[in-house]
């Protein structure tokens, strides 16, 4: 059941030019489970509420950590100018966007922000030690978009099962990854096996959607084997 409860900010992470992380302290915490999401609102204002992913696992007990593209809205302006000490409202747990434990292998397409509730998912999974496999293939336009780029590195280093594949629109040198955007030719590349995995998408609804229908139509995957989570507002 979701409560709102009263938080605070502990620390503020730049995570890429336009993506920073907030770390809040909370009185009263709640269990939720990785890939859930919560609903922010900033000076008390109902004008400045929006639904942000989770990116902290629950195994990072000390804080509960929710990430932001920054805009040009006027959350993302207020969002901006808090500093540590402040205060915001919170309500959580929500969303259903969460890891099937049963399933031994699994795979996340995901684009930009769209990152949030799979690198929660991920680190829960790394530190649990819980033996899933998992794939993640992440797509962004340029390397410098790319969020939590070192936190998976040093995931995928800890935990062998765990392999990322980058797709970019612009070649980096020096860095390995698809040139293009995920379809389904990069998928059957970077997920041979594909057919034996449980699938979670997230990010803006025109992405998720994309890639359904790709993993349908095109890879015969069947629906109970898609999860997906759409970034609505992108
Ligand atoms: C379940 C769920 C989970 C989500 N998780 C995340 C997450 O983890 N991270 C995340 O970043 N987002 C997440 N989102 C999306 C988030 O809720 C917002 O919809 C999204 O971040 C856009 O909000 P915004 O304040 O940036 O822009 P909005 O106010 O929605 O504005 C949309 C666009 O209009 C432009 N705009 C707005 N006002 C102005 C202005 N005054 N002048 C010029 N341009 C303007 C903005 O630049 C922006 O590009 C999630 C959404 C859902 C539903």
């Amino acid at each position: 059941m979701p409560v709102e409860v009263d938080a605070r900010i502990k620390e503020i992470i730049q995570r890429s030019y336009n993506v920073k992380s907030f770390r809040l302290e909370i009185g009263d915490w709640l269990d939720f489970k990785a890939g859930q999401f919560l609903m922010v609102r900033l000076q008390d204002n109902p004008k400045l509420e929006k639904y942000l992913s989770i990116s902290s696992s629950p195994t990072e007990k000390c804080y509960l950590e929710f990430t932001k593209k920054l805009t040009q809205s006027d959350f993302s302006a207020a969002l901006n100018n808090l500093k540590s000490g402040d205060r915001v409202k919170i309500k959580y747990p929500l969303g259903q966007f969460i890891l099937d434990e049963s399933a031994p292998k699994v795979a996340f397409l995901s684009g930009g922000i769209g990152i949030t509730p799979i690198r929660s998912i991920c680190k829960y999974v790394v530190d649990k030690n819980i033996g899933i496999d998992m794939v993640l293939v992440y797509s962004n336009r340029s390397i410098r978009d790319i969020v939590f780029k070192d936190d998976f590195s040093a995931m995928s280093k800890s935990y062998p099962l765990l392999r990322v594949a980058h797709v970019l629109c612009e070649a980096e040198q020096g860095f390995k990854c698809t040139v293009g955007r995920i379809d389904a030719g990069v998928i059957r590349n970077e997920i041979p096996d594909y057919l034996e995995r449980k699938f979670y998408l997230c990010g803006p609804p025109q992405m998720v959607e994309a890639m359904r229908k790709i993993l349908a139509e095109e890879l015969g995957l069947s629906s109970g084997k898609i999860v997906t989570e759409n970034f609505q507002g992108y």
